[in-house]
């Protein structure tokens, strides 16, 4: 049987379904589906992404079968719709769309009215009785065709004059507005909606000889030519740049192509009771459970989106035409029952009937993320009340008021649904509530619409190269438009804010930085921007480009110059899901902390305990410890190196004894001292000369000692517990440092849980060796001092053969923790510090695609992964108790979070801003996966 690709909808049936976005692409899903579920949608058919696909393998060629389905489908249709395409009396149009299995908004083209040529035009005035409404259309339609379909020959032409005109792909849309805007100045009037029947042919017939002009051929005047060209311009703007470019920015791979939704025209532009609209079932911005979006009357298309008049919010419609409003209300509640999913909805109203034309999940912002979530899982949609009118009106079906007035999900459904990037993007900055308000208002230049809230500092860029190539050079880049488009896209992810002076809450500025959580101000009426001179006006003030400006998202302020933002308050809904997900995951998270401010900060974000100290960071703090730790690696005999450590130790004892004040009795895994000893050594003769004079030492002594240090392959060389065998008076003072502040914090009456660890260990001997010391040490301090402590010693596993040996290395440890940011670069023999030359060509999807993604980023489940299970297996077959972390990059990472829950770690550590995304992580995970092991409850961690 020949291959499936063209799959037909109308009169309440569709073939295809919405589970089916792949092979339909989002909108040909999305449209099957609402026609199955019983919404009015128009009859049409979708063409599959495989059949794009094969029209790219094929060289541009259609695949054998399609011209024959699509020919079927458009009988169909015909029959469906009892109307022909082309036919003079009256006859069918249809718009052309795209829709990929992801939604790349405005990526792709549409044409609209297809089917209108000199003679059908006639026929849909006269069938119509409205001549007005069939001369729009067919001027939108020829500049929509002409702009999308065709390809401007201006080579073969050899007109350069012309060149400015086109584009690739088609003749710029700006030779046609000009003509309209002339008209329409001409004529003196304002609104498109002004013309007359008798200008709009008008110009028709100069869009026509435009069209001549630049193509050298007429406009097509068959339908069928029409359609298989604007099926192939869609198939086109598949690979078109902005296209490729938005995929790479989105990281969207792996998809087949593009599908093609022929679909009947329905007319928003038959009158004022007819117009075109884009909703929301929730407010995008706050995630109010309010019905949301904007209606323009006589209009078509994209009319609200590029902002050509001001549109009618819903609520005044409510009030204005109440009947279309109900039937909008109804449509709200089934589409988002069904999809239980905030929803995004594009419709057209012709003479007072609802038609619906797509939908997709909607964009919203970070805030407005957990509101919907958590809304969604604690109440309904409708109180009954309002349910029931809507039942009563025969808006709304019984069934579907039944699921109107109870939550749609349950809290595991709402929580899988929020991502990583959800919490990274409520972290986004606000403009410093302390900043002197006064100030801040001398400072504003004006407002626009506050399309997608948080604030943002650069510099202005005028267009989107530039912003590219600022960012680049690492400056921070404010993108200033008159509207963007989709050849923005590039620019406007470049940019830390983006402010357009038109446009509305839906335009193409708003949408997509919406999707980003990026600040966005749209519609702001008194910017004029002069492109070329490279400069901007607003209310008397003229700025350049590379000026400052900061954005208010939020309240829709631009002001002048740089001020300072800060971090949010939080929405309550993020905490009550937070809490959701603490009491559904299994792992623990704990956060890598060197400092007690970083550990105060991961606390209040949810730490449990930190998983990762680092010792050395403390030893460059001030110029006095910087010191004693240079005297004691250059010391030339153990006394002298003893004494340098003794200067240390109160040092060292301070900091812990901060640390462990902030956790409150929280386990605290503390490294003993990691990097190689001339890491902490000048390098450079003139310091070397410093160094010797402020410790009365020899020049050439100290030189020689710094030489010696010198390693070929420091990361393999003498480091971590290395650095203990060598020089066991290292570990026993911070060991002694540890123990001193612990009992120091507990005479205060603080709690502590002590948790040493030993890094880079190779072998179960040499661990032995140093835990025997470190046990040693820490029962001396305590005897000393009287009582007792618990206390952990442990090691880190980052070498392949600790992994590989496990069984024995658990012998002499409470605790292992993966250190995999060393156990990748050693289990790939990969140099972290060198990988950035060719590790992308293995990641980059379109190259080489060895890897799915960056090991550094996420953790190599088939290689590191593999030695990680096995050295659990092993470690915990020695030592059931045996506790179990990880404290690489990689316990902040979701996918590798997840990884740990399923080979049964008792806890994550990561860095403090990571740890809500390990909490959200460690709990999805639990939901997934309920079976996974259950840490033996004399795992030690305090209870949550
Ligand atoms: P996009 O992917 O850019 O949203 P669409 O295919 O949704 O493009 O088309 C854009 C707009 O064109 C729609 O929102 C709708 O207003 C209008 N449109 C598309 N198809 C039809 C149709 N069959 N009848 C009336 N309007 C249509
Ligand atoms: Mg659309
Ligand atoms: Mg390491």
């Amino acid at each position: 049987m020949a291959t499936k690709f063209v799959f037909f909808f109308g009169n309440g049936k569709a073939e295809g379904q919405g589970n089916q976005k792949e092979l339909l692409g989002g909108k040909g899903a999305g449209l099957a589906e609402m026609t199955n579920i019983g919404l009015p949608v128009p009859a049409g058919f979708t063409v599959t992404t495989q059949a794009c696909k094969l029209y790219y393998d094929g060289g541009r060629k259609w695949p054998a079968g399609l011209d024959k389905q699509v020919k079927e489908a458009l009988t169909k249709l015909e029959k469906c719709c009892k109307k022909r395409l082309g036919d003079p009396r009256n006859p069918l149009l249809v718009s052309v769309r795209s829709g990929a299995a992801a939604s790349m908004p405005g990526m792709m083209e549409t044409v609209l009215n297809l089917g209108l040529n000199d003679q059908s035009v006639e026929g849909l005035a006269s069938a119509t009785g409205n001549s007005r409404f069939a001369w729009d259309s067919y001027r939108r339609f020829i500049q929509m065709f002409s702009t999308v379909v065709v390809e401007a020959p201006t080579k073969e032409l050899n007109r350069p004059e012309l060149v400015e005109f086109t584009k690739v792909g088609g003749i710029s849309k700006e030779v046609f507005e000009h003509r309209l805007h002339e008209m329409k100045k001409r004529l003196g009037v304002s609104a498109d909606t002004d013309l007359t029947p008798e200008n709009l042919k008008d110009l028709c017939g100069q869009f026509k000889s435009m069209f001549r002009e630049l193509t050298g051929r007429d406009f097509p005047q068959d339908p069928w030519e029409q359609l298989r060209m604007a099926i192939n311009a869609v198939f086109n703007s598949w690979m078109a740049d902005k296209a490729v470019k938005y995929r790479a920015v989105e990281k969207l791979h792996g998809l087949p192509g593009t599908g093609v939704s022929v679909c009947q025209m329905v007319f928003g532009n038959m009158g004022e009771d007819s117009g075109t609209g884009v909703c929301f079932t929730r407010d995008p911005s706050t995630g109010e459970n309010v019905f949301y979006g904007d209606l323009l009357m006589n209009a078509q298309g994209e009319d609200v989106v590029a902002g050509i008049r001001t549109p009618m919010p819903l609520a005044e419609l409510g009030q204005k035409n109440r009947g279309v409003y109900d039937q909008l209300c109804g449509v709200r509640v089934i589409l988002e029952t069904h999809y239980k999913e905030m929803q995004d909805l594009e419709f057209t109203v012709e003479r007072g009937r609802l038609y619906m034309l797509q939908c997709r999940t909607g964009k919203r912002t970070p805030a407005a993320t957990f509101k919907i979530a958590v809304d969604q899982a604690t109440k309904p949609l409708l109180s009954k009340a309002e349910a029931a009118r809507l039942v009563r009106q025969g808006f709304l079906p019984k069934r579907n008021a039944a699921a109107a007035t109870k939550p749609v999900l349950t809290k595991e459904q709402a929580i899988s649904r929020i991502k990583a990037a959800d919490i990274e993007r409520l972290f986004y900055p606000i403009i410093d509530p302390s900043f002197d308000s006064k100030s801040l208002s001398m400072r504003q230049l004006g407002v626009g619409i506050n399309a997608v809230p948080g604030a943002a500092c650069g510099q202005i860029a005028f267009t989107a190269p530039q912003a590219e190539r600022w960012h680049e050079e690492g400056k921070r880049v404010i993108l200033v438009r008159k509207e963007t488009s989709p050849e923005d896209v590039g620019g406007m992810h470049a940019a830390q804010g983006i402010l357009t002076a038109t446009g509305g809450k839906t335009s193409h500025a708003a949408v997509v930085a919406r999707g980003w959580g990026k600040c966005c101000i749209v519609g702001c009426a008194d910017l004029q921007i002069n492109e070329p001179g490279g400069t901007m006006s607003i209310n008397g003030k003229t700025l350049r480009a590379g000026d400052y400006l900061t954005l208010d998202g939020s309240a829709g302020a631009i002001y002048e110059g740089q001020i300072d933002l800060v971090t949010p308050t939080l929405p309550a809904e993020y905490q009550t899901l937070m809490k959701w997900c603490d009491e559904r995951r299994r792992l623990r998270v704990r956060t890598n902390a060197d400092t007690p401010y970083d550990a105060q900060n991961a606390v209040k974000m949810g730490a449990e305990g930190i998983g990762l100290c680092r010792t050395e960071h403390m030893f460059f703090d001030t110029e006095e410890r910087r010191l004693a730790i240079q005297e004691m690696i250059v010391a030339e005999t153990r006394d002298e190196r003893r004494a340098a450590l003794d200067r240390l130790l109160p040092f060292q004892r301070q900091d812990f004894i901060g640390i462990f004040e902030a956790m409150k009795g929280r386990p605290v895994t503390i490294r003993l001292v990691d990097p190689p000893l001339h890491e902490f050594v000048p390098h450079a003769e003139d310091k070397q000369r410093e160094l010797a004079s402020r410790l009365h030492k020899d020049f050439e002594a100290v030189r020689r000692r710094v030489e010696q240090l010198h390693e070929a392959n420091p990361m393999l060389g003498h480091r971590g517990c290395r650095l203990a065998i060598t020089y066991p008076e290292i570990l026993e003072m911070q060991v002694r440092a540890i123990v001193e502040a612990a009992v120091e914090c507990r005479r205060r009456g603080i709690k502590v849980s002590p948790e040493i660890m030993i890094p880079l260990t190779i072998d179960a001997k040499e661990l032995r060796l140093l835990t025997e010391q470190t046990r040693q040490v820490a029962d001396e301090v305590l005897s000393a001092a009287g009582g007792k402590l618990g206390y952990l010693v442990g090691t880190m596993v980052e070498t392949p053969r600790a992994a590989l040996t496990a069984a024995k290395v658990a012998e002499a440890a409470d605790f292992f923790s993966f250190g995999t940011n060393d156990l990748t670069q050693t289990v790939m023999a990969l140099s972290r510090d060198d990988a950035g030359r060719f590790l992308p060509d293995y990641i980059n999807q379109e190259k080489a695609a060895i890897f799915s993604a960056d090991p550094f980023q996420t953790l190599d489940r088939e290689g590191v992964g593999a030695l990680v299970r096995h050295a659990i297996t092993e470690g915990r077959t020695t030592k059931a108790a045996l506790k179990i972390g990880i404290c690489g990059e990689h316990g902040g990472d979701p996918d590798s979070v997840r990884f740990c829950h399923e080979v049964g770690m008792d806890y994550v550590s990561c860095s403090p801003y990571r740890v809500p995304i390990a909490r959200l992580a460690a709990a999805q995970a639990a939901i997934d996966q309920p079976t996974a092991r259950k840490p033996k409850a004399a795992s030690g961690d305090s209870k949550r």
